[in-house]
């Protein structure tokens, strides 16, 4: 038998455009990411004792820049070495937590709580965003590595800077769009707000067990 191969751009684009109706989800989906990468260190601490965390609050921290049009979503959990993100974020489908699931079926009993499996989520980022760009420093590791894409042809991963372990996905949001015979258009700006983030966090992502905390920079 032979294996089917992913076409990764049609999937992609199948993705952006069809398989979710509502844009807004993207968020839910980044936070996920983000409470299953908190959870996997969670649940290293706790079954490996050579991994110390120093009382570090694990929490998923989103802050906006409306004049850059920037969403970050940022977590200090595992983090992702150039290779992981190559693998999980290069292969449309691949589900790096699923693997980390198989992994320590045995062990983990009810310490961790992923909810990752389809290996998906993290692409619906481009149904709001132009630009994707992931910053990512895997726990144990001196080195940080950058993910980008336009979500079209490509992305690239070069070496990068993080302070301390975890992931920074920075989003450059599409501009406002204008809706056609007088509906209205989409909006993006609303995820440049701080009542817009608040109400799809309290919407979607009321379940995740790590504290979720909104950096508003006044200006
Ligand atoms: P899923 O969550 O279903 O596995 P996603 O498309 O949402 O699929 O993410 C793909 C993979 O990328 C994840 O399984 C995980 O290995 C990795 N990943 C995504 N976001 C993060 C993050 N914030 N920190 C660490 N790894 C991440
Ligand atoms: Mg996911």
């Amino acid at each position: 038998m032979r294996e089917f191969k992913t076409e990764s751009k049609k999937l992609l684009d199948l993705m952006i455009n069809s398989i979710y109706t509502n844009k807004e989800i993207f968020l839910r989906e980044l936070i996920s990411n983000a409470s299953d990468a908190v959870d996997k260190l969670n649940f290293k601490s706790l079954s490996d004792e050579s991994v110390k965390l120093d009382d570090e609050d694990l929490a998923i921290r989103v802050s906006f820049d409306k004049d850059a049009r920037t969403l970050t979503i940022s977590d200090n959990g595992i983090g992702m070495t150039g290779e992981e993100l190559e693998k999980n974020l290069g292969t449309i489908a691949h589900s790096g937590s699923q693997e980390f699931k198989a992994e320590n079926a045995e062990s983990q009993g009810d310490a961790v709580d992923i909810i990752g499996q389809f290996g998906v989520g993290f692409y619906s980022a481009f149904m709001v965003a132009k630009h994707v760009r992931v910053v990512s420093r895997a726990f144990g590791s001196n080195e940080a590595n950058v993910w980008e894409s336009d979500g079209l042809e490509g992305y690239t991963i070069e070496p990068g800077e993080r302070d301390g372990h975890g992931t920074d996905i920075i989003l450059t949001l599409r501009d406002n769009e204008q809706g056609a015979n007088g509906e209205p258009g989409e909006d993006y700006d609303r995820y440049l707000s701080e009542w817009g983030l608040k109400d799809l966090i309290k919407r979607y992502s009321n379940y995740v067990r790590y504290p979720i905390q909104m950096m508003v920079t006044k200006s």
